[in-house]
């Protein structure tokens, strides 16, 4: 199976789980996760017609990026790992859009360095869900803490909320930690009806399915494209 191939399939697999979900063609848009793979995979992708693609580290995606932006403008990146205060400032210049914001010190950063550049960033607010995973806040009162800095950060522009499930085989764990991030996403709308959340980013390879049915409206896909990472 090529990229291409892989592609094509996972495309019309989203496909049919908008179908059986009633939900419409093209609500749910592919994130094409990259890290660990060479410029070469991710320029096949691109010539497969991929354009949004995610990776996990700002030093990585800096090193294969910016070649790829100057043979194809409208390729664009988001940032879905863990983010380091001293790594924001190249986050910033390269990445289209920070998924993995999990504190109120990032969010500070981000606007500054964005404020510098006189760039708007996109942003997800990263939600731990799964008891096994480390990141994002902790619950809805630390993750309201810092929507309502928002007001102040000019240069970030809130566009929903990101999580991963639990690494496991246990479909109604998975599906809890979906819902989980549906309801936050429900409770953060209603309390700020001038904000958009309208972006739920869950769903990996192996849980994309389950989280298209919960209402993802974008799938983070790295292995079931470019194969196992090295
Ligand atoms: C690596 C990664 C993915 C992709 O995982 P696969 O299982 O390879 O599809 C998605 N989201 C995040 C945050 C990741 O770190």
């Amino acid at each position: 199976m090529t990229i291409a191939d892989n592609l094509a399939r996972i495309q019309d697999s989203i496909r049919e789980s908008c179908i059986r979900a009633g939900r419409s063609d093209g609500s749910v848009k592919l994130l094409a996760v990259s890290k660990f793979h060479p410029t070469e995979a991710v320029m096949e992708a691109v010539r497969a017609g991929q354009r949004l693609f995610g990776e996990n580290r700002v030093q990585e995606a800096s090193e294969k990026f910016p070649a790829i932006f100057d043979c194809v403008p409208d390729v664009s990146v988001h940032l879905i790992g863990n983010l380091q205060r001293n790594k924001v400032k190249n986050a910033v210049r390269l990445v289209s859009c920070i998924q993995s914001v999990d504190r109120e010190e990032l969010l500070a950063e981000i606007d500054r360095q964005a404020a510098i550049i006189g760039k708007t960033i996109d942003i997800l607010f990263e939600l731990h869900t799964a008891e096994d995973s480390k990141s994002g806040y902790a619950d809805e009162t630390a993750l309201f803490r810092s929507i309502d800095l928002l007001d102040s950060k000019p240069h970030v522009r809130c566009r929903g909320l990101m999580t991963m499930a639990p690494l496991t085989d246990d479909e109604t764990l998975i599906r809890r930690s979906f819902r989980a991030l549906a309801n936050a996403q429900r409770s953060c709308a209603r309390r700020y009806p001038s904000l958009d959340f309208s972006e739920l980013s869950m769903g990996m390879s192996s849980d994309y399915e389950i989280a298209i049915a919960e209402g993802s409206t974008m799938v983070r896909i790295g292995t079931a494209i470019f194969g196992e990472r090295a």
